[in-house]
């Protein structure tokens, strides 16, 4: 579409795009990175579709926002790939009803896409910088179910528990007590374990006092800091 001012023409974005420059980076995405590599839960894809990544990354990497890579967000940490997003979401099997607990905020992405599929996202982070810079955003873009505290995740949120599904974004070198401990019965709690270069994604689910686990897949995981987590990042 193009505006006539005087003599000069000037270039619109299409009305298709409704101003979003990334629309077409998204769909992408979608089908190339994760549909195609297995995840097809419908309202996962819905909500991928429906967040805007290139405002969760820094400015500098905008334009890398959809790449099949986590990306720096500062302080040494990363958002995500997006892949592993989804498939960690989809993993939670959620409905909507949902209270959900998340260590490892970070920029926020994961809440994000979270808070989109379940009735309301609790989210800690340990480093105050980000905390803040991540609650401020989700603020901005709109996310209203979304609660961002900062602490140390490992303890998770005892005052507020039980969760009906825990999501941890950082590698621990074993399943926190206090994550167990503050999952409701049918809870689902998924994470990566491991040391600094190898993790598996683990999938537990509470039935009474027990837990089924199941070994999902690899992946590549910042380290989980605190009293029941690393104590230090691993060498
Ligand atoms: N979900 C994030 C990615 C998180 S990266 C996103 O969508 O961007 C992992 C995050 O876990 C980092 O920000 C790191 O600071 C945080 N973290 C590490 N140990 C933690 C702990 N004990 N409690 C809370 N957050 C922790």
């Amino acid at each position: 579409m193009k505006l006539f001012r005087g003599h000069t023409a000037i270039e619109l974005p299409s009305e298709d795009s409704g101003g979003d420059e990334f629309a077409v980076q998204r769909r992408e995405m979608i089908e190339k990175q994760l549909r195609r590599r297995g995840v097809v839960d419908r309202a996962v894809l819905g909500a991928m579709a429906a967040v805007r990544r290139e405002e969760f990354v820094p400015k500098e990497f905008r334009e890398r926002a959809y790449e099949d890579a986590p990306l720096p967000i500062g302080e040494g940490q990363t958002i995500s790939q997006p892949y592993i997003v989804a498939a960690m979401t989809a993993a939670l099997d959620l409905t909507g009803k949902e209270r959900v607990l998340e260590i490892g905020t970070g920029c926020g992405y994961q809440a994000a896409i979270l808070s989109r599929l379940a009735k309301i996202v609790f989210t800690v982070e340990s480093r105050s910088e980000l905390a803040s810079s991540a609650a401020a955003r989700l603020d901005r873009v709109g996310f209203r179910n979304v609660h961002v505290h900062c602490g140390d995740g490992t303890l998770g949120l005892a005052e507020l528990a039980p969760f009906d599904a825990i999501l941890v974004a950082a590698a621990a070198p074993s399943v926190p007590e206090p994550l167990r401990a503050q999952l409701a019965v049918g809870g689902r709690l998924i994470l990566p374990v491991g040391d600094a270069d190898h993790q598996q994604l683990l999938r537990m689910e509470r039935h009474g006092d027990g837990f089924t686990t199941r070994t999902l897949e690899a992946c590549r995981f910042v380290p989980l800091i605190g009293y029941h987590g690393w104590k230090e990042p691993p060498a």
